[in-house]
């Protein structure tokens, strides 16, 4: 496989996302001096004259394909771990209306979650910018995913997970070379410790929106899904909304891939699903803020949604009210039920948090804010096997009689 090792690319400078204050290129950045999360612009007019549609589709390596909408500038700095792209999976199960309901499975992805997308842009860049040491906080996937690909890219890599953190997650973290931490409290208290250590140690901050590029591998998952449905944007996205990323990445890419005339205006609905335990975002659309304060007491079954406070709230309201979608939540038990009902009747095993998608449709079906004739995409970001499952207890000893009219 051969590789080009100068990569064009098109970032023009990066920006506040709030203020709009103006940032450098190829430089290293954190947050804004408003606190806020900083962007990447790019010349979109040189970038639509550069490329065209058949020349994306015909490319293999995954959302390391879409090189010129990324920041990256040498083919040195990337680490490639097998990405795919992964598949849109039609439900068979849906009311009829002559709609589709469809699973983008992100499961697939190198160790086994969407994050590799955001984690491994923000890694390649950190190699780029001559970094050596990051640190995160995060509530499993996010650190097994840097750990991964930063130890393969030689950086160094520190990682705080709350102490209930699925055990899978922890160990996956260390074995692939992380240095792992449980602390006594959640996602927030951990971003805390790096915050706060960050100078002492020589750590760059890697968590959520607090440095410009997983948002950039997040936005792959926007171009991927435009590609695969031939750049046409579903009618609705469920999207299981913790820090964001992911939501705020997609309508990134409708926006680029709309100036450079690759699909229409036409946008989906952007759905925030929470856990009714941990709904700051919900509360805020609901309220009609353009914040979300700290939720409390922030529990769910759903790891990877339990952040109780996002620095980037304001873009995902914002692109949630833009889109003329909404905030929901759901009840662990509906999040259980749905995993279970996917599992036994379409052959996909769900994660919590793609379960709650499903669990969210359902609901938002039955009260009408989606319609059964509508084209509907839920994300599943991790492979439902990353997480405990029920025990089973039947078992057989096959040295007694069996009785095989019970069986
Ligand atoms: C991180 C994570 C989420 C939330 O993603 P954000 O883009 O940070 O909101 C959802 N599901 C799973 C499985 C995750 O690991």
């Amino acid at each position: 496989m051969k590789t080009p090792s100068e990569y064009k690319t098109f970032v023009s400078h990066l920006e506040c996302a709030y203020t709009g204050e103006r940032f450098e290129a190829d430089k290293i950045h954190g947050l804004s001096s408003a606190g806020k999360p900083i962007i990447v612009k790019y010349d979109l007019q040189a970038l639509g004259k550069h490329i065209d549609k058949g020349t994306i589709e015909r490319r293999t390596g995954g959302f390391w394909k879409y090189s010129e909408f990324l920041p990256v500038r040498s083919a040195e700095n990337i680490v490639r771990l097998g990405e795919e792209m992964t598949p849109i999976i039609r439900l068979a199960d849906q009311d009829a209306g002559g709609g589709e309901l469809l699973i983008k499975d992100e499961g697939r992805l190198p160790t086994g979650s969407f994050k590799a997308r955001g984690l491994a842009l923000a890694v390649a860049m950190a190699k780029e910018l001559g970094l050596k040491r990051l640190a995160m906080p995060t509530n499993g996937n996010a650190g097994a995913a840097m750990a991964a690909y930063a130890s393969r890219a030689g950086l160094q890599t520190t990682i705080f997970c709350p102490d209930d953190t699925p055990e899978i997650n922890v160990s996956e973290i260390a074995l692939q070379g992380g240095d792992v931490y449980r602390v006594n409290g959640l996602i927030n208290d951990c971003g805390k410790i790096v915050g706060e250590g960050k100078e002492a140690v020589g750590w760059f901050d890697v968590s959520t929106l607090k440095e410009p590029y997983r948002i950039e591998g997040k936005k792959t998952m926007g171009l991927e899904l435009a590609e695969q449905l031939g750049w046409q944007l579903p009618d609705v996205i469920f999207y299981p909304t913790g820090g964001g990323t992911g939501l705020i990445g997609m309508w990134k890419a409708f926006d680029e891939l709309e100036a450079i005339g690759w699909i229409g205006s036409k946008r989906p609905k952007m759905v925030a699903v929470q856990a009714t335990g941990c709904a700051p975002i919900v509360k805020a659309w609901e309220d009609g803020a353009e914040h979300a304060p700290l939720w409390e007491d922030a529990h769910t079954v759903a790891a990877g949604i339990r952040v109780p406070v996002a620095v980037g709230d304001f873009m995902i309201l914002r692109a949630v009210r833009q889109s003329k979608g909404f905030a929901i939540a759901v009840e662990d038990e509906a999040i259980m039920q749905a995993q279970r009902h996917v599992a036994q009747t379409e052959g996909v095993l769900l994660c919590p948090e793609g379960a709650a998608t499903y669990a969210a449709y359902r609901q938002a079906l039955k009260d009408g804010r989606v319609s059964g004739a509508d084209q509907v995409v839920l994300y599943n970001c991790a492979t439902g096997l990353k997480y405990p499952m029920a025990p089973v207890s039947q078992s057989l000893d096959r040295h007694q009689p069996i009785d095989y009219s019970r069986l």
